[in-house]
């Protein structure tokens, strides 16, 4: 089997020989135990983010979509199709029994009723479910409303925005490319979408939403954030997801935002941080609720799919790049 190990913490951009692909044997598996063929694995920012948590060596955690070929527990018979957290190798003995930390999730890939495997690790997995909760336990849009939301055309953002057009809200995104505001606006519905890196971005807020901002899903933090939230109007809600502008910037110095406290007191708002697995025993409900919209054409998704386990540094770097329309994956 082989898998990426990370050796040495990153500095600034993950290099690739921060990562090192080991090749080792799998022992025969045990009671209670599965082997797993990885087909999808994915790579996201948190994969940036929480680098300096672990200790090095590690092993490159992510979620992936799997299929069973051999199998000591009868919950997981040989075919199975599995999501496990054992990220970047191409074969693994997993346990469900054994559940001390993250990266022993595993469960059993939703009924996707023929749509994509991929999905898995998308529009209906983790990022689907944090799109699902943060936007509507955290906003909490109401249909008339004004919803703004950067990254808009990634994993999470994209869906995001389209879930609140289901429920009736103008929506406001912010991306990276002229080709990624053209997908927005064209193609997902938003009612406005603008590339943050050539608009003003306070002018062309105050007139995509006369009426102001009501939700606000941030998941880019530093100072397009703080344009955004100075414009939000009373008892606006800010759900902040991730702040991928600083991921790649020294942690330990305490970041410099532009103040914000006299908007947030003046306006009422409500500003909250929060992960997906918060809601763990619920996804199962984003899941019924996302593959419908999808099968029914209200939600539309996008993958920016990469081949090649070789490749997995290759498409987390150009993910990190802002190469991605949709999410990320890599098939193996
Ligand atoms: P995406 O699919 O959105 O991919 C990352 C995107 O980030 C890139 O495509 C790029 O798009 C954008 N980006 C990169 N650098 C910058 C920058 N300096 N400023 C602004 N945008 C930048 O990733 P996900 O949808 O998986 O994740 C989106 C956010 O949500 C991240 O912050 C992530 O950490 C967070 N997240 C949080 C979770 C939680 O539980 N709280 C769970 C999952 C994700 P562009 O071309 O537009 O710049």
């Amino acid at each position: 089997a082989r898998k990426y190990v990370v050796k040495r913490h990153f500095e600034g951009v993950p290099k690739r020989d921060d990562f090192e692909i080991v090749e080792y044997e799998l022992p025969p598996i045990q009671n209670g135990e599965i082997l797993v063929k990885a087909e999808w694995v994915s790579v996201d920012p948190y994969l940036r983010a929480y680098n300096k948590r672990f200790p090095v060596p590690y092993d490159q955690f992510s979620y992936q979509v799997g299929l069973v070929e051999d199998s000591k527990d009868p919950r997981f018979p040989v075919g199975t199709r599995v999501v496990s957290h054992k990220g970047w190798c191409d074969y693994s003995v997993m346990n469900a029994n054994v559940s001390n930390s993250p990266a022993d999730i595993i469960y059993k890939l939703p009924d996707l009723k023929g749509l994509s495997n991929s999905l898995g690790i998308g529009a209906v997995g983790m990022p689907g479910a944090t799109a699902y909760f943060g936007l509507l336990e955290i906003c909490q849009p109401k249909a008339g409303e004004t919803v703004v939301v950067t990254g808009a055309a990634g994993a999470v953002g994209s869906l995001v925005g389209q879930i609140a057009k289901i429920k009736g809200c103008r929506v406001i995104g912010f991306a990276g490319s002229e080709d990624k505001v053209n997908w927005l606006e064209k193609d997902l519905g938003f009612d406005k979408a603008f590339n943050y890196k050539t608009v003003d971005v306070q002018k062309v807020l105050k007139e995509a939403a006369p009426k102001g901002i009501d939700c606000y899903f941030d998941n880019v933090g530093g100072e397009i954030s703080s344009i955004i939230i100075s414009q939000m109007n009373d008892f606006g809600r800010v759900a902040v997801c991730g702040s991928i502008s600083s991921y790649n910037d020294d942690f330990t110095k305490l970041p410099k935002a532009t103040i914000l406290q006299i908007a947030l007191v003046m306006k009422q708002l409500k500003i909250q941080g929060f992960l997906a697995p918060r809601w763990r025993d619920r996804w199962s409900e984003a899941f019924s609720d996302l593959s419908k919209w999808i099968k029914s054409g209200d939600l539309k998704t996008r993958e920016h799919v990469t081949e090649g386990f070789d490749k997995l540094y290759d498409a987390f770097i150009g993910m990190l790049n802002g190469e991605n329309i949709g999410k990320a994956v890599v098939k193996i």
